[in-house]
């Protein structure tokens, strides 16, 4: 095996800090105090968190509305603000085999998963620096002239105002930019609020990007808590956009906060996706596909396939090699190269997961794999599957957001679609066939906002990203993300 190489703390210089909140293009010291942070795969303590308050919130608040005001960013040429963020993914690429140390110690996630992710971070934010120069409107002169009447009529698209941006701990870097990225580009000031559980990596992108060129206050970053400093973002009368990445229950709370002045939304929540295997698939892309889609990053990610549906003849060898693959996964540090599913993010969330193996075992559930905590010091939990449940099962009804499978059979089609979408949810969706001709009619069929064939989870800043239903608000990602962060305008005007 791989010897398992741990960085000692300090041999990350940003991580051995004593954090403070990123504001108005300086560090200030929390008025909320400050929180352990923890390596999850060894249990830890590897630095304090600061907290930020509802003060220090306004006070970031502040300084981004004075830059939007004073059109410090938004009015700068879309060329500039273009190179400024093509120069942040310079500086974190420069930066990115650190920052992928961070994601592992912080998150837990494996370390290739964490370099995947980093690179997409300066992928994303060049993409997001290249639409900076794409916002158009369009001209409807031509539409409404004529019979003596001449009418100059065009659409400008304008930033949304000051964004407050808050985001989970389940992908840290990665959740981060897809706000960032194209909040920016639309010209708005942001204010970001990163979990608490895993603030580092989002305070150091926010001193490169002051060293890229990002004006004070234009981006501000504040870990918190979610009832305080979340709270007091989304109530904030000078915040005129929030967009929200995590649980549907608190984000059902922001749609209700946000009321105050009606604050535009966006919502990235949460998933029960359906993966989907028919007789014809191949088999050796299929089993490990549906896998991976709710093994990797130990199946906290929104669009997690945690629901298997698989075609009657093919059910028993698919939940067999199913079996098979996920005993086969090593489950440990994610610096062990060998590593393919880390620690969850905290022992509550390891407590949560495993509460929920119980009531499947309660139920009446078989267990075909796996079932309970791995050992070890970290918050380790073995990749599970079920077998022979029901419709009705907690397991089967709620987001689980850890390495648990639950298997079902099907045999008429119209059952298997009623069954992949009798969820609240609609956020994605894997079919693993090689017919084309049912790979596209069941695409069309599921109710999800992304549908992966014979692959699960690609995604690309050209393609919308967000969910149907409970999922979620809106779209990330692609020209609609951009959108997102803009307003539109109608100027008429008589000649
Ligand atoms: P969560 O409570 O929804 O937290 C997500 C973010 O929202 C965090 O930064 C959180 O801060 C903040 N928040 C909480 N209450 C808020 C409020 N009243 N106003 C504004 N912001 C607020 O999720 P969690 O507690 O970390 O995890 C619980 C479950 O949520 C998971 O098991 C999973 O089902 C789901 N989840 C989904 C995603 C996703 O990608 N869709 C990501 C994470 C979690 P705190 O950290 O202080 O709570
Ligand atoms: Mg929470």
């Amino acid at each position: 095996m791989a010897a398992v190489q741990i960085p000692a703390p300090h041999s990350i210089a940003f991580l051995n800090r004593r954090h403070r909140l990123w504001i108005d293009g300086e560090w200030r010291d929390p008025r909320g105090g400050f929180q352990d942070v923890y390596d999850p795969a060894s249990g830890t303590v590897i630095a304090q968190c600061p907290l930020a308050s509802a003060e220090d919130v306004d006070d970031a608040v502040r300084a981004a509305r004075r830059t939007f005001d004073a059109r410090v960013w938004r009015g700068m040429p879309a060329q500039e603000r273009a190179r400024i963020l093509w120069k942040l993914a310079d500086l974190i690429e420069a930066n990115a085999e650190e920052f992928a140390k961070i994601e592992v110690l912080n998150n837990g996630m494996p370390i290739a998963f964490a370099r995947w992710m980093m690179g997409s971070c300066s992928h994303w934010l060049r993409h997001f620096a290249g639409l900076t120069q794409q916002i158009f409107g369009r001209n409807a002169s031509a539409a409404m002239s004529g019979g003596g009447m001449q009418v100059h009529a065009y659409t400008a698209h304008e930033p949304v105002g000051v964004a407050g941006l808050i985001i989970p701990w389940n992908g840290p870097a990665g959740t981060f930019i897809i706000k960032v990225a194209p909040a920016l580009a639309a010209g708005c000031s942001v204010v970001v609020k990163p979990s608490e559980l895993t603030p580092i990596t989002a305070l150091w992108i926010a001193e490169l990007a002051a060293e890229a060129g990002v004006p004070p206050g234009v981006l501000n970053v504040l870990p918190g808590l979610g009832s305080v400093a979340g709270q007091a973002l989304v109530d904030h009368l000078d915040v005129d956009k929030i967009s929200f990445t995590g649980s549907t229950a608190v984000g059902k709370h922001i749609v209700k906060s946000a009321a105050s002045n009606l604050k535009r939304v966006t919502l990235e929540l949460g998933g029960k996706s359906p993966c989907i295997v028919f007789d014809d698939a191949d088999m050796d892309v299929a089993i490990p596909g549906a896998g991976m889609a709710i093994f990797a990053n130990s199946g906290q990610v929104c669009f997690a396939g945690s629901r298997l549906f698989v075609q009657k003849k093919s059910y028993d060898r698919v939940v067999e090699g199913l079996a098979k693959f996920a005993s086969s996964l090593k489950v440990g540090s994610g610096f062990d190269p060998e590593t393919m599913v880390g620690p969850l993010i905290s022992e509550k969330q390891r407590e949560r997961v495993t509460s929920y193996i119980e009531s499947g075992r309660r139920d009446g559930a078989e267990i075909v794999t796996g079932g309970g905590a791995a050992p070890g010091q970290g918050f380790f939990v073995q990749p599970t599957i079920f077998a022979n449940t029901r419709a009705d099962l907690k397991i089967v009804k709620e987001e689980i957001f850890g390495p648990v499978l639950v298997a079902t059979p099907w045999e008429d089609l119209d059952d298997l679609i009623r069954l992949a979408n009798d969820t609240r949810y609609g956020l994605g969706a894997g079919v693993f066939t090689t017919n084309l001709s049912t790979a596209h009619r069941v695409a069309d069929r599921l109710q999800a906002g992304n549908v992966w064939v014979n692959t699960y989870g690609l995604m690309h800043p050209s393609m919308p990203f967000g969910g149907y239903k409970e999922s979620g608000w809106g779209r990330e990602m692609s020209t609609e993300g951009l959108e997102a962060y803009l307003e539109k305008k109608s100027v008429f005007m008589a000649l």
